[in-house]
């Protein structure tokens, strides 16, 4: 593959710059739906190279974030159950529940332990027979398929002793339910290009078609970004609110119909309960009836206290980008990504967590 310099690419972002300020757009509020997007914006500086009259806020794509605290104390009382191995991704360990964090849970002799895949949670069940081993199931469509492969692992190796709790989340019905909030004002989305690459198209035509609001699939180089802008402005000043694909070097129309399969054949839709969101209508995904003996709730009790957000965190407006990060008083005081108080200061994909890193203090926000 030919590589492009340095000066290439400057040239290549000065040129959708001026492309973008050539279209002398009215004020227009687009939304990063995803975290990964989030941070490539901040790392490129890319806010302050458009025109002032677009401003790019931070969306619901940081699945830890969105993931509500009752779910955070339902897996730290699990892991007070002294025949409960529970395992995660690494970054759920640091977001406070309502009272503690699984962190401390582990610190206080919970066995909980930090896998790399889905997979590796099969081993240890296997290791650890006498032992019910619960998988934190958190992720978008993106990390949904991996966890649907290990549940169909599981049932052809007959394993009795390792379940899920699931908190897997479908992006498109959450942009739906943005949408009909009345505080939240969207003039278009930039899509994640990781989800996409699994759903394809299809899943957002109904944001054009019914709200009228124009999307841009959009990959996570710098210039994706800003060529990604300039394709939804560009859809502003011609009045139309359609759903192109920036990134079809990697995302096809059709997504990925092998993940879907497994994804189908082990899930089905279901409501779901998002932080700062609440519950959104066939958001969620639930086990299907044939391998509901793998879904930890249905079958392990468990004991959980009264559930409640941080006092003073405004995660749930910022994921719906109805305030930036340094509109909440605890930003960059008592909350930082070394003592986060709420979800959005842990996670790498986080906003708060990426305004505080890349952005406090450098600019006018
Ligand atoms: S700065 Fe901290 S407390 Fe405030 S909204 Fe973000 S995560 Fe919540």
């Amino acid at each position: 593959m030919q590589s492009i310099t340095v000066s290439e690419v400057k040239k290549a972002a000065d040129f959708f710059v001026s492309e973008i300020k050539n279209l002398n757009v009215r004020p227009l509020r687009l939304m990063e739906v995803c975290g990964t997007h989030t941070v490539a914006i901040f790392k490129a500086g890319i806010r302050q190279m458009l025109p002032v009259e677009i401003e790019l806020v931070s969306g619901p794509g940081c699945p830890v974030c969105v993931t509500p605290n009752e779910y955070l104390d339902t897996a730290i009382a699990y892991s007070r159950q002294s025949d409960v191995i529970i395992t995660t991704f690494g970054d759920m360990l640091r977001v406070p529940g309502t009272e503690t964090t699984l962190l401390d849970a582990r610190a206080q002799g919970g066995d909980i332990r930090i896998v790399y895949s889905p997979l590796d949670s099969l081993e240890i069940a296997k290791a650890n027979p006498a032992k019910k081993v619960i998988f934190l199931a958190v992720g978008f469509e993106t990390t949904a398929p991996t966890a649907a492969a290990t549940i169909l692992t599981a049932k052809q190796q007959n394993l009795s002793n390792f379940f899920v709790l699931s908190a897997h989340k479908l992006v498109p019905p959450a942009l739906e339910a943005l949408l009909a909030m009345p505080h939240v004002k969207v003039d278009g989305f930039l899509l994640p290009g990781h989800v996409s690459a699994i759903i394809g198209l299809a899943p957002y035509e109904i944001l054009g078609t019914q709200h009228n609001i124009p999307t841009v699939v959009a990959g996570f180089e710098p210039l994706d970004i800003l060529r990604s802008v300039y394709m939804l402005v560009k859809q502003v000043i011609e009045g139309r609110a359609e759903i192109e694909n920036q990134y079809s070097r990697i995302v096809p129309i059709d997504g990925n119909k092998a993940a879907r399969q497994v994804l189908e054949q082990v899930y089905q839709p279901c409501d779901a309960v998002w932080r700062g969101l609440g519950k959104i209508p066939g958001s969620g995904l639930e086990l299907k009836s044939g391998y509901n003996e793998f879904d930890a709730l249905a079958h392990l009790p468990v004991k959980v206290g009264h559930s409640q957000e941080p006092r003073g965190c405004r995660c749930g407006e910022v994921l719906s980008g109805i305030v930036k990060p340094t509109a909440c008083p605890l930003f960059g005081t008592a909350c930082q990504p070394e003592h986060p108080v709420g979800a959005c200061m842990v996670s790498v994909e986080g906003s708060c967590a990426a305004w505080y890193k890349y952005g406090a203090g450098r600019w006018q926000m």
